[in-house]
């Protein structure tokens, strides 16, 4: 694969720090202090209730699912899982906070010290540490109407229960940015404890980056870009941010440290505020909430019971399908397509099958703009289609037909075999016949083709595949013909 080009190529002396703060929302059934609906909805303040609304003199009650799916996202990236942590109180004033203060943990996280491996393209691994996740509870949401110029608030978002996983500054360019940034995404959709859409925000990425030249200790100044909500996106506002930085440096200027918006529409990063107006959040531990204690029973029992997470499953399909790197990193992604392929393993195992998911079905989702879900070529029909094409019962060409009338309309690939007749014509000595009257039909290009007009071979193959309508299977027509010729 062709090595991604960066920034760094152009300026070499320097190299980049980046840390990265995801938020990663978790799909309990209720909120994280109350026992409203977590559930996604248009409807405006529909799932609300006094706890979320922050009304005075109610009281949170901690959602034991959060805690479990806390302890599930730290086994997932090998964190040690804190005996005891504790929940602070952290204060800012913003219409969609009615409380005005954030309920996070802030000097005792639930996890801590861990570590995601991620592939580079290179085919090397590379370790990027986790300094802790915690837990905390969402905001809500402020709208803007550009046709009243009014402002509204809605609070279904309040109390969603959040996981903010962050790195240390380990990540060292872009490429590692965006592969730290999948599969922590799949480690937590294959955890089950997220959905993981970025559209929706299930899982938003905070990237803090500085530069530094390669032969100082200190860290640079660092800026911050905020919720970019897709992996291109926030590889191409890294190498926007360290060119600036960079250029800055060289000009002999200073590096403001910044929260920074991405402009994806220009290509470009906008100052939104600046340090000096860096709120101070006021935190002190919630005294409303108990310690959160996690026995080792726990963690046993949830350890026990963790679902075998990308790094495994892509090591076992190399093993056991043989996969390329390239093909396990595709499926391994994510995780509705590891189902398809293992269900697809299953009933018609084999390279042949593995090529057609990743061309042919790959190729019409993203076509289609379809979830891997929604497809309407299921494993077990690929796997029908497979099946017959490598039995010899259709050609290659019939095959492509099948698959794209399965992906318009649906249908069953046997019953479309029959109704279109499209079986190959399978017996050679049916071909043979065929193949021998083109040849005694065709007398002077017998003799020209003889005489070394090597291209004419094509034609006859063409001939006898127009005689069977296509049927044929060009394979043995070409065997058949050299024997003929010969
Ligand atoms: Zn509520
Ligand atoms: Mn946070």
């Amino acid at each position: 694969m062709e090595k991604t080009r960066s920034v760094l190529d152009r300026y070499p002396e320097y190299r980049m720090d980046i840390g990265i703060e995801v938020h990663v929302q978790l799909n309990t059934k209720s909120k994280i202090f109350c026992s409203c609906s977590n559930a996604q909805t248009d409807t405006p303040n529909k799932n609300i209730c006094p706890v979320c609304s922050g009304y005075p003199g109610v009281l949170p009650v901690l959602n034991r699912q959060v805690v479990e799916s806390a302890v599930m996202a730290g086994l997932g990236t090998a964190c040690d899982i804190q005996e005891i942590s504790e929940f602070d109180r952290k204060h800012y004033f913003y219409p969609d906070l009615p409380k005005n203060y954030q309920i996070t943990q802030n000097d005792r996280p639930i996890c801590r010290n861990g570590h995601v491996m991620i592939r580079l393209e290179d085919g090397t691994t590379k370790k990027i540490r986790i300094n802790r996740i915690h837990i905390e509870e969402d905001a809500g949401k402020n709208m803007h109407s550009d046709m009243t110029h009014e402002s509204y608030v809605d609070l279904n978002r309040t109390g969603t229960p959040l996981l903010e996983i962050v790195t240390e500054p380990d990540i060292e360019n872009a490429e590692e940015a965006k592969a730290y940034l999948k599969t922590l995404r799949a480690i937590m959709q294959y955890l089950g404890i997220s959905t993981c859409n970025m559209e929706e925000g299930s899982f938003r990425a905070d990237t803090n980056i500085s530069v530094r030249k390669r032969n100082s200790e200190k860290l640079g100044t660092r800026c911050e870009l905020k919720n970019i909500n897709s992996f291109k996106f926030i590889g191409d506002a890294i190498e926007y941010e360290a060119e600036r930085h960079i250029e800055t440096i060289e000009r002999g200027e200073k590096i403001l440290q910044q929260t920074r918006l991405w402009d994806s529409k220009n290509r470009k990063s906008l100052s939104m505020r600046s340090k000096e107006d860096l709120a101070d959040y006021r935190y002190f531990t919630d005294p409303d909430l108990s310690l959160v204690e996690v026995s080792q029973e726990t963690i046993d029992r949830i350890a026990a019971e963790l679902p075998e997470l990308p790094f495994a499953k892509f090591n076992r399909y190399k093993e056991e399908f043989s996969l390329s790197d390239y093909e396990a990193e595709i499926i391994t992604s994510d995780l509705s397509l590891t189902r398809y392929f293992e269900e697809l393993m299953e009933r018609y195992p084999g390279k042949s099958s593995v090529n057609w998911l990743l061309r042919d079905v790959l190729g019409c989702i993203k076509e289609q703009k379809q979830l891997i879900d929604e497809c309407k070529v299921t494993p077990h029909k690929l796997a029908a289609i497979v099946k017959m094409l490598e039995e010899g019962v259709i050609n290659n060409k019939a095959a492509k037909e099948i698959f794209d009338i399965v992906a318009q309309d649906g249908g069953e690939p046997e019953e479309i075999v029959a109704e279109k007749g499209l079986k190959q014509i399978g017996s050679t000595d049916e071909l043979e016949a065929i193949a021998k009257q083109i040849v005694a039909e065709n007398p002077q290009l017998v003799e020209q083709y003889k005489g070394g007009k090597q291209n004419l071979f094509g034609f006859f193959v063409g001939a006898c595949m127009k005689a069977t309508q296509g049927k044929g299977n060009p394979k043995v027509f070409q065997d058949i013909l050299k024997r003929l010729l010969g």
